[in-house]
């Protein structure tokens, strides 16, 4: 990521790049808005991965992957571009909204459009209580505060690996819970440990970390999935059973704040958080255009 971004206010961060986001990423380059968009570069896993979908409009028995190269397709011929991290934390700011990535960047826009799907799985037992006192989403952002220390990463996927690779070069004990299937390739400093995480204990700070068959002393636990529980990534946000929840304008409890897909709600299609996108982008538009006057 350039300087350039860093310094940046944009006018919206759009976070997630599957149908929700996407849509909303065209809808605000047509209404001239600038924008920073974060997510995967070649779109959702859960657009790449369907067989074959018949219910997306003018896509007859379209494999997912053709749908997801469609979609990509169009965003490039637009000329916007997918910042390829992770977002770890949003934090309302009052005017505007500070985002900080996988990569250890603070972005910052006026508004945000929050399009993360729901892969999200249930949170650890006192792990929001945790959050900022040894628990943490980001290996990169807090390594530095492990020197020495003895930590433990919990990885939904493979390419944690690398995050935990670098953690190794900085902290002095790390446990790596691979929470996928196949190969793990990792540093020789890691103890790769094949088992359920299933509590975070300890006083003021982490001490614990419970497994199913096992309790492992440690300075931290970093807990690296996909995509972070709504109320975890945006303090403030108002959360119902796991949905943020909006209204028919796609606005959520706090000012310059959308929500879209997924992410607020059945049923799950693309087509609706396409739809969706498209309403959540037109709302921040008349936002900024507000904030301006
Ligand atoms: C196997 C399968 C087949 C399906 N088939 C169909 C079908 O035929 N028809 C249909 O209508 N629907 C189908 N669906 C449902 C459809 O996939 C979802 O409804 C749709 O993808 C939701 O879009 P979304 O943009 O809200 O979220 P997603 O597609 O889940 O995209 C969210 C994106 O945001 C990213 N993200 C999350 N958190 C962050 C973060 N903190 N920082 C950066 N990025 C983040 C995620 O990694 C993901 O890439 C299928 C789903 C599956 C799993």
């Amino acid at each position: 990521m350039t300087d350039k971004k860093y310094e940046e206010m944009y006018d919206v961060a759009i976070i997630g790049t599957g149908p929700a986001g996407l849509s909303a990423a065209l809808n605000m380059k047509i209404r001239n808005k600038s924008m920073i968009l974060i997510g995967n570069k070649n779109s959702s896993r859960k657009v790449n991965i369907a067989s074959e979908v018949n219910n997306y409009l003018g896509f007859h028995k379209i494999k997912g992957k053709d749908l997801a190269d469609n979609f990509i397709k169009h965003i490039d011929e637009m000329g916007i571009e997918i910042e390829d991290v992770r977002v770890t934390m949003a934090f309302p700011m009052g005017s505007y909204y500070s985002l900080q990535t996988s990569e250890n960047q603070i972005l910052n826009a006026k508004s945000i459009i929050v399009a993360t799907g729901v892969s999200f799985g249930k949170a650890y037992e006192n792990e929001e209580s945790f959050l900022g006192r040894g628990v943490s989403y980001c290996a990169t952002c807090d390594a530095p505060l492990y020197k020495g220390k003895t930590v433990a990463i919990i990885a939904a996927t493979k390419k944690e690996e690398a995050e935990a690779n670098f953690m190794a070069e900085v902290a002095g004990t790390v446990y790596y819970i691979p929470l996928y299937k196949g190969e793990v390739e990792v540093s020789s400093k890691i103890q790769v440990i094949k088992d359920i995480p299933k509590a975070i204990l300890g006083g003021m700070k982490v001490e614990t970390l419970e497994l199913e068959n096992q309790s492992l002393s440690v300075d931290g636990v970093f807990i690296l999935r996909d995509s972070i529980a709504p109320a975890q990534l945006i303090p403030g946000l108002k959360v119902v059973e796991n949905y943020i929840e909006v209204n028919r304008k796609m606005e959520t409890n706090l000012a310059g704040c959308f929500a879209c897909g997924d992410i607020v709600g059945r049923p799950y299609q693309y087509i609706k958080a396409a739809g969706e996108g498209n309403v959540a982008a037109l709302s921040a538009v008349a936002y900024l255009d507000e904030l301006e006057k």
